[in-house]
């Protein structure tokens, strides 16, 4: 799934392609917006939430996107042929110039101006804001806290505690922090702060190259170390979601908790 970082670069994308720019053509090809015709309005920027893509459309209206598991946005010259099947495009925004396609995208949602806080009110502070501060550090960590028992690395990837992380910078963060992915968010309490620090620097790392940094441990199991040359591990973890999710840590560099 694709994390904070990526999800802002997408957000890049879709302002190069349509900021400013009048809608000659929409289609919504979900059921519930299918008959909404945007065209005529002005796009005035995409803007993120953590993993969520907010594109303003005239003075009144959010497009609401996630990526979730397989979705793309591809920004295309008009009358060039798709990229995909029809069947896999969800929103089509055109102008005089290029259209971008929201492909097999997992939330396709059209709000009111007005209604767009209602995207993230329940989600942790967003590791990506421009602004983020001091109290925005304090408020994730404290959210992190009220998950007590979870493993560090489910906890950091839950969207309402923080919003932004998921199984590559959670595993890059807690490799850089030398933390076990199952240690319990209880035991490392006096290391929250930080580790919101380092998961910003990582993201923020991250969309200031073309090309992402070399991880160093996710995707990366059964290869040295860098740091000591123990092979990388690969384990299945599965919360929030309950879907299994693969954390990659080094068993030297990161010792597990319980032998210790
Ligand atoms: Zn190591």
């Amino acid at each position: 799934m694709p994390e904070g970082d990526m999800v802002w670069k997408t957000a890049r994308t879709l302002d190069r392609a349509l900021a400013g720019h009048a809608l000659t053509r929409t289609d919504f090809r979900v059921p519930r917006f299918a008959t909404v015709d945007l065209s005529g309005e002005i796009v005035t920027g995409t803007t993120t939430y953590g993993k969520n893509l907010l594109t303003h459309i005239g003075d009144d209206w959010t497009l609401h996107t996630h990526l979730k598991m397989d979705g793309v946005w591809r920004a295309i010259p008009v009358g060039q042929r798709w990229p995909s099947p029809a069947h896999t495009v969800r929103v089509v925004l055109e102008t005089a110039a290029t259209q971008a396609l929201g492909i097999l995208l997992g939330v396709v949602e059209l709000l009111p101006r007005a209604q767009e806080p209602s995207v993230y009110r329940d989600l942790g502070p967003d590791l990506l804001s421009p602004e983020w501060t001091a109290d925005n550090e304090a408020e994730a960590v404290r959210r992190l806290r009220l998950l007590d028992d979870m493993a560090i690395f489910d906890a950091l990837r839950d969207q309402r505690a923080v919003a932004g992380l998921g199984t590559i910078w959670a595993a890059e963060t807690l490799y850089a922090m030398g933390v076990h992915p199952q240690t319990t968010v209880r035991a490392v309490d006096e290391r929250l702060p930080r580790m919101m620090q380092i998961g910003r620097l990582k993201l923020k790392e991250s969309i200031r190259t073309r090309r992402p940094p070399e991880n160093a441990v996710y995707g990366r199991d059964r290869r040295p170390c860098h740091r000591c040359g123990t092979m990388v591990v690969r384990i299945s973890m599965g919360e929030p979601e309950g879907r299994p999710r693969p954390a990659y840590f080094c068993p030297h560099c990161q010792p597990d908790p319980a032998q210790r």
